[in-house]
């Protein structure tokens, strides 16, 4: 079994309650997001996807994560049961983390305009943008007293990044709800953020079609010349979830070691 991430410790979450989604397994971006939040102090629930249990139950035991529901954000009646059996643990929550997104494979390659099908967009956008407006919805009705919510998003919803394809167009609408979002829970005291980290080594990246040249583009055009790392995106994340990103909101903010402010390199000096 993978090590739990030797985040920094403290209490910044302290007495707040919240709902991790996303976790697969150890390589997960919402396991090292979970393992900081542990190390601040906050008590979390695990909603996973349907049959990951043998891979989630031991993690979540590493956690002292007690509260796990299984749940498939395509369909209303698994969200309900997910909801309400954190609901009955927790009564309210402070935070929600959305780290979901799917398309199918066949789409992640190839000719953006040849390779889309209308039923591998709209799965597409069903799973990774409608799902965090539905999420948000139920998760905000848990928020009397204000509270944080956070998805995750990637760069090629704003650039044309090979075989992300549907999937950019997914995030783009992502990114949208994100500010609407934000706007309307605003005056409750919710704040909406998205987190756009560069490629990293997870399930996901694997499902894309030239994953590895995601990683190696990605850290050879960036800034610092490295890698994304997982302390990285835990960090920006506690910053949001925590009070410490009390005035901000709407934001998209980028934790990938400077990968898109880059224009051409050095390399490509004519
Ligand atoms: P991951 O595969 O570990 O996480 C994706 C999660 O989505 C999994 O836990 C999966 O079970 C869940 N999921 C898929 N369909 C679902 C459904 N119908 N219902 C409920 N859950 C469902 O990979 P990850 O890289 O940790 O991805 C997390 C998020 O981070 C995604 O939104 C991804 O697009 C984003 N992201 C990833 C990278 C990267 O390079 N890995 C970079 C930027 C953003």
């Amino acid at each position: 079994m993978a090590e739990e991430y030797q985040m920094p410790k403290g209490e910044l979450m302290k007495g707040k309650k919240g709902i991790v989604t996303g976790v697969a397994n150890h390589q997960s971006i919402a396991w090292g997001i979970a393992c900081q939040l542990a190390a601040q102090g906050a008590e979390i629930a695990f909603l996973h996807l349907p049959g990951m249990e043998r891979r989630v139950e031991p993690l979540a035991a590493q956690l002292g994560v007690k509260v796990l529901a299984a749940v498939d954000v395509t369909d209303d009646a698994s969200m309900d049961a997910a909801f309400e059996t954190v609901k009955a643990a927790f009564g309210t929550i402070d935070f929600f983390v959305h780290s979901i997104a799917f398309a199918n494979k066949d789409e992640l390659k190839g000719s953006f305009v040849e390779n889309t099908t209308r039923e591998g967009f709209l799965r597409a956008m069903d799973i990774s943008a409608f799902s965090f407006v539905d999420c948000s919805r139920r998760a905000s009705a848990m928020m009397p007293d204000g509270g944080s919510i956070i998805t995750l998003t990637y760069m090629g919803s704003e650039r044309a990044i090979p075989n992300y394809n549907t999937m950019g167009v997914a995030k783009a609408a992502l990114e949208a709800a994100t500010r609407y979002a934000a706007r309307d829970l605003g005056p409750k005291g919710i704040r909406v953020n998205a987190l756009s980290p560069g490629a990293m080594r997870t399930l996901s990246l694997a499902g894309i079609s030239g994953g590895r040249g995601m990683l190696a583009k990605g850290r050879s055009l960036s800034a610092m010349k490295e890698d994304t790392s997982m302390e990285g995106v835990a960090g920006a994340a506690l910053w949001l979830l925590s009070d410490l990103g009390r005035s901000t909101t709407g934001e998209l903010i980028h934790v990938d070691a400077g990968f898109h402010i880059m224009g051409f390199t050095e390399d490509d000096e004519g």
